[in-house]
């Protein structure tokens, strides 16, 4: 039986081996070969920036230098608290990563799906062992029908499946929790004030969940994060409903300057 199993093990490495040199492994950003377990070329990896501490301790805006109080927070959420209570993100908003989300969401290269939850996965894994629900931040039905699919929700489940972040733990993935009622003018064309007004009673929280979502910790994933006002809304409306906490995950994070 162990003789078996060696061999099997060691025809599975070969038929990698072979397949990596037809069907070769690219920088998710450049195409450039690169080896199979890798997502950047080096180039395009030391391009990449990393959010890391000091940052807020809401949205995860880097701080230049750490902050001494108990609960460091940017001027932003010191004016005005958002209805998330923390955002957890990877990676720091560039053209790098531009292209590679532009070619999962607008060019249907859903393989990339795959490699972003391998990344997510790691980074959420100890923060929230604890959520109840892991929902999206949704399309509306008529872009769903242009674009044919949510890029967040293919990441969702993949993430769900993966065994080094949620396949163990007690998370509900449900796709459709929360509702985009109105088709608005795509956030990216709009400016940040009006991206805010774009936004106002557009989600919903799915009848068939609202008793569910009460007392519950939810993880709401989306792919970037820029000023915010989607997954803020998407917050408000899951609050509304009495979630006890809402934590927002994103690959990466727009920091204006
Ligand atoms: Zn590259
Ligand atoms: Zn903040």
């Amino acid at each position: 039986m162990k003789i078996f199993l060696m061999l099997s093990s060691r025809i599975h490495c070969g038929i990698q081996k072979i397949l990596s040199i037809f069907f070769p492994s690219h920088c998710i950003s450049c195409e450039k070969i690169i080896s199979k377990e890798a997502l950047f070329c080096l180039d395009c990896w030391q391009k990449l920036q990393f959010i890391s501490e000091p940052k807020c301790q809401i949205c995860s805006y880097p701080f230049e230098v750490e902050i001494k109080f108990l609960q460091p927070l940017c001027s932003r959420c010191l004016v005005k608290k958002p209805s998330f209570d923390s955002v957890i993100t990877i990676f720091r908003y560039n053209e790098i990563l531009r292209k590679a989300i532009g070619d999962l969401k607008y060019r249907d290269q859903t393989f990339l799906a795959k490699k972003f939850a391998g990344i997510l996965a790691k980074k959420i894994k100890s923060e929230i062992e604890d959520c109840d629900i892991l929902c999206v931040a949704p399309l509306h039905i008529n872009r769903l029908r242009k674009r044919k699919f949510n890029q967040v929700a293919i990441i969702a489940r993949l993430l769900c499946a993966n065994p080094l972040s949620l396949r163990c733990s007690a998370i509900e993935f449900i796709p459709d929790l929360l509702w985009r009622v109105v088709d608005t003018i795509p956030q990216v064309q709009l400016r940040k004030k009006q991206r805010e007004k774009n936004l106002k009673k557009v989600f919903l929280v799915n009848k068939k969940y609202r008793e569910l979502v009460k007392g519950k910790k939810i993880l709401l994933l989306d792919d970037v994060m820029t000023t915010g006002a989607t997954l803020e809304n998407c917050a408000k409306v899951l609050k509304k409903c009495g979630a006890k906490k809402v934590i927002v995950a994103v690959i990466a994070k727009t920091i204006f300057s």
